[in-house]
């Protein structure tokens, strides 16, 4: 059974009574290169799937993993798992919604200290707090393979000064580097969707070595700055952070290095981490 071919999605869903789901990003990939390519950033690792819909990239991902835990929010999705990827023994498929489970408990639980990569083509309407799930579950992950909108890969990946910067991407850096892989354009998804797509991956172990006195700290910053980015870095911060005066933060912004007038969103994380340790 072929599941990247439309006419086999078509036949699975019309078998098993199935509709797709606006509200939980049913999009799925009709694209025979993309699922492997995403399943290849997992092989030789266990890999755990956010949303294995039909289980099109669950079945590469079930072929290049020592076990492949998937969790998926659509109960009724389950018949079909069982025809298409039920026969592989190094899957489990739990029903639940990401966002309220335990990750690091599952973690635990289901690969037991192995090394696990995280693999999905992510819902779209969820796809930055399933992000920010995963890096702050405290799950030392070898890699996260995301699809998302391109409009956000090119967010997590921008640079900073550039209108696509923001706290994703500083906060994304904090955990690990974020590279583009490759794009995949709209028509590869089954029903497709208005926006085209990429895939990203971000690699803790690549991650840019940054000393900062208080991380929470840092994050009340970063959410300040890019709550209004339109603001000079003094009026965002004084705006929000109680602590300092809006002198003393012009003087510590001038005594890293920058104009007092300047945009936060020209600070790279180093930036602010520079920032923060001067507080
Ligand atoms: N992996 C499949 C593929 O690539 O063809 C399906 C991807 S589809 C874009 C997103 C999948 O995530 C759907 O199966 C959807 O039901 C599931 N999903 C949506 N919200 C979820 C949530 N909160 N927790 C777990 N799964 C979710």
């Amino acid at each position: 059974m072929k599941l990247t071919e439309i006419s086999t999605v078509k036949a699975l869903c019309a078998e098993f009574g199935f509709g797709f789901k606006k509200k939980f990003g049913q999009n799925f990939i009709v694209r025979d290169s993309v699922p492997m390519d995403i399943a290849e950033n997992a092989e030789g690792l266990c890999a755990l799937e956010i949303g294995p819909g039909i289980g099109t990239l669950t079945d590469c991902l079930c072929q290049k993993c020592e076990k492949v835990v998937a969790v998926e929010i659509d109960t009724t999705l389950a018949p079909m798992l069982e025809t298409t990827v039920g026969h592989h023994d190094n899957l489990k498929v739990i029903f639940g919604d990401v966002m309220k489970t335990d990750i690091k408990a599952l973690c635990e639980e289901e690969f037991a200290g192995k090394r696990v990569a995280v693999c999905a083509n992510l819902p779209y309407y969820i796809t930055t707090p399933v992000l920010m799930h995963l890096l702050e579950s405290g799950v030392s992950f070898e890699s996260i393979t995301v699809m998302v909108q391109k409009e956000v890969a090119d967010r997590l990946c921008a640079e900073a000064g550039t209108s696509e910067y923001g706290a994703i991407t500083v906060t994304c850096a904090r955990y690990g580097k974020v590279k583009k892989l490759f794009d995949v354009p709209k028509s590869c998804f089954y029903p497709m969707p208005s926006v085209d797509s990429a895939v990203v991956t971000l690699i803790p172990a690549e991650k840019e070595e940054i000393f900062c006195k208080d991380e929470e700290l840092l994050t009340k910053v970063i959410r300040a700055t890019f709550n209004q980015r339109r603001k000079t870095l003094v009026n965002a911060l004084s705006a929000e952070i109680k602590t300092h005066s809006k002198a003393q933060l012009a003087e510590i912004i001038v005594k890293c290095g920058f104009r007092e007038d300047i945009r936060g969103e020209k600070l790279t994380l180093r930036d602010f981490a520079e920032i923060v340790n001067n507080m």
